[in-house]
């Protein structure tokens, strides 16, 4: 249940700065490499804050693409499969860019009723 505990650092995240408000939404940019499944994410998010103040929150999932860049020609390569190699030059000796990425993008609070 690998979704299961990365869903719980989302909601813990989330809790922090909530502030005791009302959060209506939720969005989270997600890596390439973190192998997430969107479907048992979302099971997860329902799984977790059911009957907690985050109830009813939507969770918005941004998948990040694995990109590397190399060290031999400069070059950045986006990543379908997890292969480390430059698909300019062929070389393997290559900088991970992005895909490990796990990150609360924005936490969309109701506004106060004053
Ligand atoms: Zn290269």
């Amino acid at each position: 249940m690998h979704e299961l505990a990365l869903c719980q650092a989302i909601v813990d995240t989330v809790e922090r700065h909530a502030d005791g408000r009302r959060v209506e939404q939720v969005d989270v940019r997600i890596g390439h490499f973190r192998q997430v499944v969107p479907d048992s994410l979302q099971f997860s998010w329902e799984l977790l804050t059911e009957g907690t103040e985050l109830a009813g929150c939507r969770l918005v999932v941004d998948h990040v693409a694995a990109v590397i860049e190399c060290q031999a020609c400069g070059e950045a390569t986006t990543l379908e499969v997890p292969i480390l190699v430059c698909s300019s030059c062929g070389s393997s000796d290559v900088m991970l860019v992005s895909g490990e990425e796990l990150l609360v993008a924005s936490i969309d609070r109701a506004r106060e009723v004053c």
